[in-house]
């Protein structure tokens, strides 16, 4: 990390048990970031260190990342994954996009379908939502009793945990955007013909629950926040910020692991030696 990037401001896990307020301030941009522009540059400067690292991580191919991105609608999952996750070579990426349940699916424990999805060795996997919507829509729409939902926090915590034995690194982003924030961004999805498509009545519901989803959210960072899947909460309301603290944690998170590539056998350099 070279010394500019160094003196920015980092995001801080969520504390197991502490229930962030999820208010409008925290949507906002955090004190101490550089000016718009500078700001671009600092963003930019990651997104070519993610390639880098991106590179020697498949090939070291020992553990796999796994980026949870969760968030109400129009807090901008998608627009993370076009200018952060974009950077990465497409070869090493795989994105799995989670909306209503099957009826296969459903047939099955909640995490039956998350499991199928997550990332081998070598890759970045990166859910579009994620199995937090079984404690999230689930729980604010009523879709299954609490005597359903509630355990599901320790089973998230427990498959998790499993994951990160088994060779996996988590980050998980909660994209927070303000209420006002979500309604400038419907608005617009209404407005501009190239993003009708994106509208959905469903979303109007969700905002008219918005103080439901506030709880469930918070009960989500506070019951899933470990030390070995911690949540950040991204604040979201300006997408530059935000692709800066997602990229920043990434390229943290790479530069962590000590990535090598893996040395040639000794007998594949021998029997290759002056070749023609
Ligand atoms: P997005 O809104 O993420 O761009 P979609 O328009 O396909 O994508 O919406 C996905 C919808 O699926 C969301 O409303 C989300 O709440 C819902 N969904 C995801 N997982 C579940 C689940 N386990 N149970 C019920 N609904 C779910």
């Amino acid at each position: 990390m070279n010394g500019d990037l160094a003196s920015l401001p980092t995001l801080v896990p969520v504390v197991p048990g502490e229930r962030p307020k999820l208010g409008s301030g925290a949507a906002k941009a955090p004190p101490g970031l550089p000016d718009r522009k500078a700001l671009g540059d600092a963003t930019k400067a990651l997104l070519e260190r993610l390639e880098t690292l991106q590179a020697a991580f498949h090939a070291d191919a020992r553990r796999a990342l796994l980026l949870v991105l969760q968030g109400r609608d129009a807090s901008g999952k998608d627009g993370t994954i076009r200018t952060v996750v974009g950077a990465c070579n497409p070869m090493g990426v795989r994105v799995a996009a989670f909306g209503p349940p099957t009826d296969r699916e459903l047939a099955h424990d909640f995490l039956w379908r998350v499991h199928q999805v997550v990332p081998p060795r070598g890759v970045i996997g990166v859910f579009n939502r994620s199995h937090y919507e079984d404690v999230l829509v689930v729980r604010v729409r009523k879709l299954a009793p609490s005597s359903v939902w509630k355990p599901r926090f320790q089973q998230i915590c427990d498959f998790e945990r499993m994951l990160v034995e088994n060779g996996t690194v988590i980050v998980k982003c909660c994209l927070h955007i303000s209420k006002d924030e979500q309604k400038q961004r419907l608005q617009e999805r209404l407005d501009d013909p190239q993003k009708n498509w994106k509208f959905r009545l469903g979303d109007l519901d969700d905002r008219a629950h918005w103080d439901k989803y506030t709880v469930a959210y918070r009960d989500m960072l506070a019951k899933t926040s470990t030390a070995v899947a911690p949540w950040y909460v991204v604040p979201a309301d300006d997408n530059r910020v935000r692709n800066y603290f997602v990229a920043r944690l990434l390229v943290d998170t790479l530069e962590a692991m000590d990535l090598r590539y893996p040395r040639m056998a000794p007998e594949v350099a021998k029997a290759a030696r002056g070749f023609k």
